[in-house]
């Protein structure tokens, strides 16, 4: 467990301004708002990893919302897909409240933590493969100071399975080739030539496509949560 390097590298993140691009429009997105949210002030900047550096499980989305991470400066937090997903991590005992509104309303995650592997939000919620390869340094350092809890992956949507797998390289894990396709319920066990293997599991991302339109229930996401729980060596209900 590496406290002080991952909150190090947390504040790390949050000052980067490698993408042209993705540090003009979170900062214009800060500052036209949206009229909703015409009271608060933006976090404009990229948002890094939330959850306990000694995680087991990790949970891999795409980038933060617009709205969402950039303007909470918390993962998944003040958005739909988050919504979503902090309500199927508390129903199968991984979280300590459904919601997530604030950065500062006392959630903690057990044993879990969560990141993605662009850091910024993007238009469109596209990023470029550039800015997906920029970004990716920032996931290979948080994966090495994670590694030695680490035991299991949820990687939501096919964005991030192609963005995260050779992450997973970079940091050490043996990725098999070909690289193994994104599924859903699809999971791949990367060896670790110095330790435990680990689980790599997919998940459809919690975007409102795919919740409103039921490709992805909440009994699916649970499912998935339950099974990387089980694999990571966490307790889940
Ligand atoms: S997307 Fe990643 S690499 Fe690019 S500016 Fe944001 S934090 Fe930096």
């Amino acid at each position: 467990m590496d406290i002080s390097g991952l909150s190090v590298l947390d504040q790390r993140i949050a000052g980067c301004r490698a993408c042209p691009r993705l540090v003009d429009w979170r900062e214009e997105v800060a500052r036209t708002k949206r009229a909703a949210f015409a009271d608060w002030t933006y976090w404009g900047r990229p948002v890094p990893g939330f959850g306990p550096p000694d995680a087991r499980l990790l949970i891999v989305g795409l980038a933060p919302a617009a709205h969402g991470g950039n303007r909470t400066g918390r993962m998944f937090t003040g958005d739909r897909s988050g919504d979503v997903l902090y309500q199927a991590l508390y129903d199968v005992g991984l979280a300590s409240q459904p919601t997530a509104v604030t950065a500062g309303d006392g959630l903690e995650l057990y044993g879990v933590r969560i990141t993605s592997p662009v850091h910024c939000a993007p238009p469109a919620n596209k990023p470029t493969p550039t800015e997906r390869d920029t970004c990716r340094s920032w996931l290979v350092q948080e994966l090495g100071l994670l590694r030695p809890t680490l035991r299991a992956v949820v990687v939501l949507g096919a964005f991030g399975w192609q963005a995260a797998l050779p992450a997973f390289a970079e940091a050490g894990w043996t990725v098999p080739r070909p690289r193994p396709a994104f599924a859903h319920g699809g999971h791949v066990a990367l060896d670790d030539p110095d330790g435990p293997a680990l689980h790599l599991l997919g998940c459809f991302h919690v975007s409102q496509r795919n919740t409103f339109t039921g490709r992805l229930t909440p009994e699916m996401l649970r499912q998935v949560l339950r099974t990387a729980a089980g694999k990571a060596g966490l307790t889940a209900r």
